[in-house]
């Protein structure tokens, strides 16, 4: 299993409920690289982490997961 670079509980996409598996080397260095946009390879949606709710995409604008 891959950590959610935000929360370190095993990541997992929330909207498909797919366990995320960097399909690619690129995807897996993606990760631990803030701005950068993955989009889960099971439904193509940006991915979000089920349990933090953090989005992995590359506008850092909005944070809708601060408080
Ligand atoms: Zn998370
Ligand atoms: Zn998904």
């Amino acid at each position: 299993m891959v950590p959610c670079a935000y929360c370190e509980k095993p990541l997992i996409c929330e909207e498909c409920g797919a366990e995320f598996v960097p399909p690619t080397d690129e995807h897996y260095r993606a990760l631990s690289e803030p701005g950068r946009t993955i989009e889960c390879p099971e439904c193509g949606e940006v991915l979000v982490c089920h349990w933090c709710k953090a989005p992995y995409a590359a506008s850092d604008e909005e944070e809708p997961w601060a408080d």
